[in-house]
């Protein structure tokens, strides 16, 4: 007899029955709704596919490596390290700083570069901060590695000042923010920092400054990279993905760039071959078709900039964006505006900000439908304010 019912193990307990630590209490998990959508530009992710020529690289990559899973992978990754290494020395942005393996760390994402950077230099008694509004797993990575968090004020029109910076950064903690954020370019908001912003928390804090520079490669052409300010500052890091640009969030691979004193440091608070063979594989297959798998960005740079020109006419107002998505102000409602675009087949990101939606640029045909679709929502939120304008026009 098989004691498994259809729904699995039932029960009543709720978070609130566990012995949960006491500061993840009413907490909520990141949240980005995976809906099967036909327009879906709510996550940042690349529309494109892989390319055809990138696939047969990646996948003689993988074949090469089944045959040996017996075994645990390269704990240090080195090969995919020294990709990365090269493909950072060959960005004009980062003006021929000398990056080698040493200077460079991989792990499951971004997210877990970020998190094994809380655990070596936050932690319980420590501080973070960052600014407000930014990418929504800083706090959630702080928080879960039991380091308080400080939430960062911006100017108008969400800029960043170096003074507001370091004043901020030098109030965070009892001596100075221990970690501190900055995102370069931002998301949501779009704009890249100009490089004394980071000067400034670096000058602020003994702490580790780090700038997450995700949408980097997206950059309006002169837009500086942290990386050319590395030299001379071991406690400067820059994280970078393979997510965004490079069209491969489902590989899992994160990267940062910084002195090999930090890299030592990640080494002592991640699980042991925590980059699997396949991982690692597939993305040092990947890096080495970049130029391929880059050629959607300039596609998806068009698409962001055509997607800021047209909001004038709906009566929206976009920020300017380093990054391939745009942040759209001007709704009265944002959440219904939100609900009714899923409506019409377009899935797109209420970041909790008022009157504002989070717009990812895709492919040519999708912002075709997210701006159709965002035409019909305005005169529908018109009409809906002014029903007077709609008995006129009968
Ligand atoms: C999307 C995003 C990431 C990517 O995280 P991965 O774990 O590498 O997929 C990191 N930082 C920011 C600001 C992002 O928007």
């Amino acid at each position: 007899m098989n004691p498994v019912t259809p729904q699995g193990l039932v029960s009543d307990t709720t978070l609130d029955d566990l012995p949960l630590r006491d500061d993840l209490r009413g907490h909520t998990p990141y949240g980005a709704p995976q809906l099967d959508v036909a327009v879906r530009l709510n996550t940042n992710e690349n529309s494109h596919d892989v390319p055809p020529q990138v696939v047969d690289a990646v996948v003689a990559a993988l074949a090469e490596q089944v045959p040996h899973l017996n075994r645990y992978p390269d704990r240090e990754a080195d090969v995919l390290r020294d990709a990365l290494a090269a493909f950072l020395v060959a960005q004009p942005a980062s003006h021929g700083v000398p990056l080698t393996r040493g200077n460079v760390w991989a792990a499951n994402g971004s997210n877990e570069v970020l998190q094994q950077l809380l655990q070596a230099f936050g932690g319980p008694g420590r501080t973070a901060v960052g600014f407000t509004p930014s990418y929504s797993m800083h706090p959630i990575i702080t928080q879960t590695s039991g380091t308080a968090w400080v939430d960062g004020k911006r100017g108008d029109g969400f800029s960043l000042d170096p003074f507001a910076v370091a004043e901020q950064v030098a109030a965070a903690g009892d001596d100075g923010a221990d970690v501190v954020f900055l995102t370069s370019p931002n998301n949501p908001t779009g704009t890249a920092l100009p490089l004394d912003v980071v000067e400034a928390a670096y000058g602020a804090t003994r702490g580790v400054v780090i700038v997450d520079e995700a949408y980097a490669e997206f950059a309006r052409p002169g837009t500086p990279s942290a990386l050319t300010l590395l030299p001379g500052r071991p406690r400067l890091v820059v994280t970078r993905t393979m997510s965004k640009a490079f069209a491969f969030a489902g590989t899992r691979v994160g990267y940062l760039a910084a002195d090999p004193a930090v890299v030592d440091a990640l080494r002592l608070v991640r699980l042991p071959y925590h980059l699997s063979s396949l991982t690692q594989a597939a993305a040092t297959a990947a890096l080495g078709c970049a130029d391929q798998l880059l050629e959607t960005v300039e596609d998806t740079k068009a698409q962001r900039d055509r997607i800021v020109a047209a909001m004038p006419a709906l009566g929206l107002e976009a920020l300017p964006s380093d990054a391939n998505f745009v942040l759209v102000g001007g709704f009265d409602d944002a959440p219904a505006a939100w609900k009714a675009l899923l409506e019409r087949g377009v899935l797109v990101r209420d970041v909790g900000i008022p009157g504002h939606l989070r717009i990812t640029a895709g492919t040519a045909a999708e912002t075709d439908a997210v701006l159709a679709a965002l035409a019909e929502v305005v005169v529908a939120a018109e009409l809906a304010a002014h029903p007077e304008d709609a008995e006129e026009q009968q």
